[in-house]
């Protein structure tokens, strides 16, 4: 069933099928594994495999590993684990350009032969000398009329490696006067005597990303390349290399990248970031990678719903994070089951209970949910509770507790402040409270509490944004987005929370009560001692 509203996207694809221009929906995901992914590559990949899906066609995962300086296998397995905890599914469909060397290069070969290519001995930097700018027309290298027979044995030479790094290049013979820069003869092949994580010392001349993107959609049968609008002047190019070889052309349309407030997104900045120690790495749950929003405690549910909802755009915004949040607590608040925790404590004296008595206070694991059953928590003499949940001079509006003031707690009863204990320099330290099991009387306010004595005392980790403003790129001469980082974005804390989760397995969701949605950190946590990552607030806490 497709939905009424089309995107751009599918506004074309549907027109080209209704025309016969194309029988079948094939889309790809292209990652450069030469990094992480990223909330923005989870865009893409729900973006193509998610059109795969509603046309009943195909999802190809293809790594462009065609820069072997950069890339590493530990990149390339980190993102197929990524991809698939998305749930994208590539079947057998699992490329590597890599694959495609021999035949690039055979091409290459074809383009010479047909007077569309040459070897140019110009360095990078005379070459960007020649090649003009935006409002001048560039100049013809003074190698772009070799003879074919010339070109063919200099490029023999390069493939042979007869050559150094950077003498020589084979161009495309295209335009040195084209208004679109990417058309003045751009670069094919360069020479890099460099290991390749799949193709060893096979190689020494590398393709651009231009010569190979297009020919390796056109190897697999890709009819849409779905890319970013930064390539749109490309595209040109693109055409150009697949009609000049007269292969199959797939239809190349560019969308908006995702940007997101209060975070960086680009691969090298995220690499800065990690290597420079401001993050702990790559999966540092502040990170908008996929490996730091797994850590946080988002679900793929949560990833694709906000990919979903955000739409695809044809020009370039900054999407507010608060959209991502909005998107893991609507899924959590479903699926977390609930618990109490005492991030700020206050002891609580109930001086009608007897010491060393216990009582089990039924709580259920999930209010909306009456099949996630019910736990018992134990209400004991000595209670913690949130410090903010009492002050002293409340006023009028304040539904918590207050001296000679009511308040239910949680699943418990009804507990009346009778009198307020302060150290020397003033603080409160102890309130001592009346408890009363009676749930039907009607007191307004409602707060968490743990059992001083039964609670476990847990490191809970209080994530915030990892920058302090909404746009940290944009920075005044001499900052960088280093200088917008947010100082406060991890707190770690001590906190106590409810005995049953002393067995909280690692990579559950559970709820703080009025807290937030936190995340059992898989990393960090030992037996009986779970680690609690802060996955986001609540929007609104109930009851306050
Ligand atoms: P970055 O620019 O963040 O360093 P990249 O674009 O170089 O990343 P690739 O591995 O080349 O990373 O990207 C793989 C695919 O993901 C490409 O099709 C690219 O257009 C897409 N992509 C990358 N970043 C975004 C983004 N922010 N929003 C949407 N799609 C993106
Ligand atoms: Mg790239
Ligand atoms: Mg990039």
């Amino acid at each position: 069933e497709k939905p009424a509203s089309r995107n751009f996207i599918e506004q074309i694809i549907d027109a080209d099928l209704a025309d016969n221009k194309n029988v079948e929906v094939h889309t790809r995901f292209p990652p450069e594994p030469n990094g992480y992914l990223h909330i923005g590559h989870a865009k893409s990949i729900c973006l193509n495999f998610g059109l795969a899906q509603e046309y009943n066609g195909k999802f190809n995962l293809r790594f462009d590993d065609t820069n072997p300086a950069k890339e590493e296998q530990e990149y390339v397995d980190s993102i197929l684990d990524d991809v698939r905890w998305l749930g994208a599914n590539w079947e057998d469909r699992l490329f590597f350009a890599s694959d495609y060397f021999d035949q690039l290069h055979d091409w290459a070969v074809e383009l010479i032969k047909a007077g569309k290519a040459y070897v140019c001995d110009l360095t990078a930097d005379q070459m960007r000398d020649y090649r003009g700018t935006l409002t001048e027309p560039g100049k013809n290298s003074p190698f772009r009329d070799r003879t074919v027979e010339e070109n063919l044995e200099l490029f023999a030479k390069m493939k042979a490696g007869e050559f150094a790094d950077g003498t020589h290049t084979l161009r495309a013979k295209i335009d040195m006067a084209a208004p679109n820069i990417n058309l003045r003869d751009p670069v094919m092949y360069r020479i890099k005597h460099a290991h390749h994580h799949r193709t060893g010392d096979t190689w020494c001349i590398y393709p651009s990303y231009d010569y190979t993107h297009g020919q390796s959609d056109s190897i697999e049968g890709i009819t849409y390349s779905i890319c970013t609008l930064e390539f749109e002047n490309h595209r040109p190019l693109y055409d150009w290399f697949c009609e000049s070889l007269a292969i199959h052309h797939p239809r190349q349309i560019e969308f908006a990248r995702l940007n997101l407030t209060y975070t960086v997104m680009s691969k090298r900045k995220l690499l800065q970031l990690v290597n420079e120690g401001h993050v702990s790495g790559w999966d540092d749950p502040r990170m908008p990678t996929i490996r730091g929003l797994r850590r946080r405690g988002y679900t793929p549910e949560a990833i694709q719903a906000f990919c979903e909802r955000i739409g695809v755009a044809k020009f370039n915004s900054t999407i507010d994070m608060a959209w991502l949040e909005d998107a893991i607590r609507e899924d959590l608040n479903e699926k977390a089951l609930r618990a109490l925790a005492v991030l700020n404590p206050i002891k609580v004296i109930l001086t009608n209970i007897e010491p060393g008595s216990s009582i089990d206070v039924e709580a259920p694991n999930h209010p909306q949910n009456p099949e996630a059953g019910m736990r018992k928590v134990p209400l004991m003499r000595e209670i913690l509770i949130e410090a903010e949940d009492f002050m002293e001079d409340a006023p009028k509006k304040f539904f918590r507790l207050r001296p000679g003031g009511e308040v239910r707690l949680r699943c418990a009863g009804i507990i009346r402040c009778d009198e307020v204990i302060k150290d020397d320099a003033g603080n409160v330290t102890e309130l001592r409270c009346t408890f009363d099991p009676d749930h039907s009387r009607k007191v307004k306010g409602t707060i968490h509490w743990v059992s001083a004595e039964r609670a476990l005392s847990a490191e809970v980790r209080l994530y915030d944004h990892l920058c302090a403003v909404e746009n940290p790129e944009n920075v005044s001469e001499g900052q960088t987005f280093l200088d917008n980082l947010n100082p406060n974005s991890l707190q770690t804390i001590t906190a106590f929370v409810e005995p049953s989760l002393n067995e909280a397995m690692p990579g559950t969701h559970i709820q703080f009560e009025r807290l937030g949605y936190f995340f059992v950190d898989p990393v960090d946590s030992a037996p009986e001692k779970p680690v609690f990552n802060r996955t986001a607030t609540l929007r609104d806490s109930w009851a306050k």
